[in-house]
């Protein structure tokens, strides 16, 4: 979790070259590991990529699945920041990823112990572990969204 928390640093700290645009990445976090080993670690690249789906999971769910030349990460686990979406929800259902350990909780968009709870349903068993890392993870989110209300304010002439 320590390093899905530094990757969600990574995640702010890379995309604020300019300090004044409201477009640096929301800091989330993931890292894949299996056995020990970290196969992949990724943050949130929406912005970046001009991607809507580029959620820290997703890409790390790809940069995993290419590392291991498998549709199926058998013996996976995943560490991520915030409480997954259910579209990554969904995606780590098909990836058969092992267990999710997650920081934050998330009322509004996530789906694991809130909303849709997507792997209440799904066909895979997916061992999960909620609010690891939690007021770090929620720290780190907070400060982000304080800062880039603060920033529209200015932009927007305060209007
Ligand atoms: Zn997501």
């Amino acid at each position: 979790m320590k390093n899905a928390l530094d990757m969600a640093r990574t995640a702010h700290s890379e995309t604020q070259d300019n300090k004044h645009s409201p477009e640096n990445e929301v800091p989330v976090g993931a890292v894949i590991v299996q056995k020990g080993k970290v196969i992949a670690s990724a943050h949130n690249l929406v912005r970046t990529t001009c991607d809507p789906t580029a959620h820290a999971e997703i890409v790390a769910i790809r940069a995993a699945a290419a590392a291991l030349n498998t549709t199926h990460l058998v013996d996976c686990d995943i560490y991520v920041t915030l409480e997954p979406c259910a579209m990554c929800a969904q995606a780590l259902a098909w990836s058969r990823i092992r267990r999710l350990y997650f920081g934050a909780y998330d009322m509004k968009g996530g789906a694991i112990e809130n909303g849709a709870k997507v792997l209440n349903h799904s066909h895979t068993k997916i061992e999960v572990y909620g609010g690891i890392g939690e007021i770090e993870a929620n720290i780190l989110l907070v400060e982000f969204f304080k800062k880039r209300r603060q920033m529209n304010q200015f932009s927007n002439g305060f209007a």
